[in-house]
């Protein structure tokens, strides 16, 4: 493993089957595994059992519901700790140096906590907590004396993977939880697992105490060592996305008169593809705030500015008469034709909409 930190000499001198044990070692790519019985239709956990396991989001809407999700995990909390069937695992995973460490706290009754503690170097925090989830269901499961597992998890959509027929990355090791699931529900109609989902700004006690364990340890690769599937592929969308923010920021390619928009923490838009991207977000749902909001942002829109530029013929001026050029300017901040909305702050693309919204004809060809 450590052949390159090797001179070009010392390589030269090295027999060969070291060099064959470094190529075949650690190369890890995803292993799909299609005919395996736990992925036929009809003979799935997800067809056969879908009543032994569920997911709990945490509700993001309002404050009272964050509060009632949090009097949730501490009942379950209660709970795990007063039955024996119980068995309650917190999850977390956090990366340092490209060093990924996940660990599980175990709780089950009348018990001491177990924790489970693994680290790996370059692969992502989903496949680090897949994992961690395989090894706690693990645990747990061969106990025989648990009859519900309860998972908390920051991501719940690692946790739902698991359960994802289709091709992934990670469909190798969710056949091997799902047939030690298969077990576990085979044994009684009562055994059941539950996921919750807890995010870490939350706070939540005992993710808290997992979410510290991960953040006290620091680990730093000692050999070199090759990339996960996954983790490659997010090297890659991520130098992908870095070079899309780059020839944004350039301004020759976006146009001088790109409108500049922040978001609600003060932070100009940047393209990015998670969820269609900042500006679809704001306004993909509906195709004419779509187009008037592009017109706006582009300049490129039926305005006195633009004709100024293009047909030096027509009339320019603002029809409130008011302004000698109906800029872009103008119509957001000034003018009196479009005041059904007022708010200084028009460089907040959530402000921006509600502009576009309570004032119909802004930018249209009406
Ligand atoms: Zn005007």
């Amino acid at each position: 493993m450590s052949l390159n930190t090797l001179s070009k000499r010392q390589h030269g001198l090295l027999k060969s089957y070291i060099v064959d044990i470094d190529n075949r070692f650690n190369e890890v790519f995803p292993a799909f595994d299609l005919l395996n019985p736990e992925l036929q239709p009809g003979n799935r956990v997800i067809d056969t059992f879908s009543n032994h396991f569920s997911f709990h989001s945490f509700s993001r809407c309002s404050d009272s519901s964050f509060k009632s999700c949090l009097q949730q995990l501490d009942t379950l909390a209660i709970e795990s700790s007063s039955l024996s069937f119980n068995a309650l695992i917190i999850i977390d995973a956090s990366v340092k140096n490209n060093v990924t460490l996940f660990i599980a706290h175990i709780h089950v009754f009348n018990k001491p906590v177990v924790k489970t503690l693994h680290h790996a170097v370059n692969i992502t925090s989903s496949e680090a907590e897949f994992f961690a989830i395989r090894c706690s269901i693990n645990q747990v499961v061969l106990s025989h004396e648990t009859s519900r597992i309860i998972i908390v998890i920051d991501s719940i959509h690692v946790a739902k993977k698991m359960f994802d027929p289709s091709s992934h990355s990670l469909q190798k090791q969710s056949t091997l939880i799902l047939s030690e699931l298969r077990e576990f529900f085979n044994w009684s109609d009562m055994n059941t697992i539950k996921f919750w989902e807890c995010p870490s700004k939350s706070n939540w006690y005992l993710h808290k105490a997992v979410n510290s364990d991960t953040k006290s340890f620091n680990l730093a690769p000692l050999l070199p060592n090759k990339f996960f599937w996954d983790f490659s592929k997010k090297l890659e969308s991520d130098n992908i996305i870095n070079s899309w923010k780059m020839s944004f920021q350039a301004s020759d390619l976006k146009e001088r008169n790109f409108l500049e928009l922040v978001n609600s923490d003060n932070i100009t838009l940047e393209p990015t593809y998670c969820k269609g991207g900042p500006w679809l977000q704001a306004f993909g749902h509906s195709n004419s705030l779509c187009t008037r909001a592009t017109r706006a942002i582009t300049n490129h829109a039926p305005i006195g500015e633009y004709r100024l530029k293009f047909f030096l013929k027509e009339d320019f001026s603002c029809p409130c008469g008011l302004y000698s050029i109906e800029s872009r300017q103008h119509i957001l901040h000034k003018c009196k034709r479009f005041n059904k909305y007022w708010n200084p702050r028009r460089d907040s693309i959530a402000y921006f909409i509600q502009f576009l919204e309570c004032n119909l004809l802004a930018f249209s060809f009406v």
